[in-house]
């Protein structure tokens, strides 16, 4: 086997020069934290392809795979689905001076693919995740969600909210 438990055994692929497989492998995704809010990816991991592609003096490595996520909607709170194409890619050349060409994923011949697939997950998802790009948030004043509120009817007229009322009846009676 050239793989096992996330880590990948590139040199047992016994890739000659400039010669490349691609392999298709299941990784294991964690809960993203984001401040306090957690973003879970479906059924914790799923298939990944990888390319790897044996160069002069390493490794080129290609990974890509598809997750959604499930966490709030960072304006309204409901659990939102960001769906992410993750398409990363990492070279290794081992004898090279440059901390460039080295990947931190790649140690001895072997892949770490699990901790790579976790990284490039991090890095896809944005900073401010949302059930859609229009959602319209959180009524400041009553704390309802507009998203399913008619914006005609959804209104705090001075005076209409009881707490804009009360207010007015102190400045009364000063
Ligand atoms: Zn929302
Ligand atoms: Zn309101």
């Amino acid at each position: 086997m050239y793989a096992e438990g996330g880590i990948v055994d590139l040199e047992r692929l016994a890739l000659s020069h400039g010669q490349a497989r691609a392999l298709d492998l299941e990784v294991g995704l964690d809960p993203i934290e984001v401040g306090s809010q957690v973003y879970s990816p479906a059924g914790g991991g799923g298939e990944a392809r990888l390319d790897v592609s044996r160069t002069t003096t390493g490794f080129a490595l290609r990974l890509r795979f598809h997750s959604e996520l499930t966490g709030p909607c960072v304006r309204c709170l409901e659990d939102a689905a960001t769906n992410l194409e993750i398409d990363a890619r990492e070279i290794d050349q081992p004898a090279a001076d440059d901390e460039e060409l080295r990947s931190p994923y790649v140690s001895d011949g072997d892949l770490d693919l699990d901790r790579w697939a976790n990284d490039a997950l991090v890095l896809a998802l944005p900073s401010q995740p949302l059930c859609r790009p229009d959602c319209a948030g959180l009524c400041p004043v009553c704390g309802e969600s507009l998203n399913d509120a008619n914006p005609e009817e959804h209104r705090h007229l001075k005076g209409s909210d009881p707490r804009m009322a009360k207010l007015r009846e102190l400045k009364l009676e000063e």
